[in-house]
């Protein structure tokens, strides 16, 4: 479906992109092309399809209604790989000896390990800030080639102004890169603040049902597009059709699951406000929030993750989560069902303390996902277990 002009809304775009009706039988669903390879009618004569690590229609689906989600109003290409990791480190294969990325400190804790023990040992530097607006000049180095975003951050939820820092990145000729898998298409527009990638995590909102692993980059340059084409392909960290199709159905629901997600976190963040045994609380929906202003800016609603610290620090987190019944103490977010997670002993475990300190994380911090459950159940489990602290 063309996707251009008429498809405004968020969940008839999460519905209608790249639901081409299949040619041979009518399935309004793209079907799970199970194959790897495709008859050719002569030597090099097929219908666009040689080899499935190359493409897959299911796959090809996937990829166009990715794009045209996250870029609806100008051509754009996705690319799907096997988990958010194969994507980013497909990224960190444009690279060659030598070059230095930039990335804000309070990162996904696989994408450090990525950089420091793999990139690193091809002669690939990262350096991590804050990044405050205005310092990029200051850690900016001759060979300097990316600059590495995640917003908001996992696990302290810190809005990054992404107009600003992309701005300042292209002045000094950087690529540009957002890992947007917190915020998904839904609630923020990174084409239209500068990126020039972006990256998803689709094992989390946008898969939605914790049920597949799998990843994505989207580019509207059609001079990265084929050069990750090349390495899609040459390095091969493609998904299996099954996950594809599974992350497809779970992007024509996300716009309504969003919503939920979103408005739930919100009255329980401002709930957990009020409580007393809850020490220390991120949620970018808060005005207390050190970034609020800018995630009002910047996104339509604030998602659906809260982190917090409770009473007795670390042991009071272990009691805190044992009390849970419907967030079941698990990696990963994003499912409709409720989770909470430990990121200094299971998510972050692989980053070193003094970065994990510098960060912002501490051993009590808790991070919850709030799922679609009834909202008034999530607080009574909430409420409940924090009486025991
Ligand atoms: C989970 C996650 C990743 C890694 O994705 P996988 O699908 O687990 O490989 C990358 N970035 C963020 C922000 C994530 O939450």
């Amino acid at each position: 479906m063309d996707g251009s002009g008429e498809m405004t809304g968020d969940s008839t775009r999460c519905v209608h992109s790249s639901l081409d009706p299949e040619v041979t039988t009518g399935s309004v669903h793209t079907p799970i092309f199970q194959t790897s390879t495709y008859v050719q009618k002569d030597f090099s004569e097929h219908l666009g399809y040689e080899y499935a690590r190359g493409d897959n229609p299911t796959r090809n689906a996937l990829q166009r209604a990715l794009a045209e989600m996250e870029s609806p109003h100008q051509e754009a290409y996705g690319f799907c790989f096997g988990s958010g990791m194969a994507a980013i480190t497909t990224i960190s294969q444009m690279l060659k000896q030598g070059d230095h990325v930039i990335a804000c400190d309070d990162l996904y804790g696989g994408t450090v390990r990525l950089f420091d023990q793999i990139a690193s040992r091809f002669g690939i530097e990262t350096s991590y800030s804050p990044l405050k607006s205005g310092d990029l000049g200051k850690l900016v180095r001759e060979n300097s080639k990316i600059l590495w975003l995640e917003s908001p951050t996992n696990p302290l939820l810190t809005v990054h102004d992404l107009k600003a820092l992309a701005t300042e990145a292209k002045e000094h000729g950087l690529i540009v890169v957002v890992d947007s898998t917190f915020a998904t298409p839904i609630l923020q527009r990174p084409f239209e603040l500068g990126a020039d990638i972006i990256v998803h995590s689709t094992t989390k909102y946008i898969g939605g049902h914790s049920d597949v692993i799998g990843g994505c980059l989207i580019t509207q340059s059609k001079e990265l597009a084929e050069k990750i084409s090349f390495l899609q392909n040459a390095v091969g960290a493609v998904p299996a059709p099954m996950d594809c199709f599974l992350i497809l159905r779970g992007l024509r629901t996300l716009a309504l699951r969003m919503n939920r997600h979103c408005e739930s976190a919100q009255v329980l963040a401002e709930r957990l406000q009020d409580n007393e045994k809850v020490t220390r609380l991120f949620y970018p929906g808060l005005k207390s929030h050190p970034t609020h202003e800018i995630a009002q800016r910047q996104m339509k609603a604030f998602g659906g993750m809260i982190s917090l610290e409770v009473k007795g620090g670390e042991a009071g987190a272990r009691k805190f989560a044992a009390q849970l019944k419907l967030f079941a103490t698990a990696e990963s977010l994003g499912g409709i069902e409720s989770l909470i997670n430990h990121p200094w002993t299971m998510t972050h475990a692989a980053i070193p303390e003094k970065q994990r300190y510098d960060a912002g994380m501490t051993p009590g911090l808790i991070r919850l996902s709030v799922g679609i459950e009834d909202m008034e159940d999530l607080w009574q489990d909430l409420v409940t277990a924090l009486e025991t602290l």
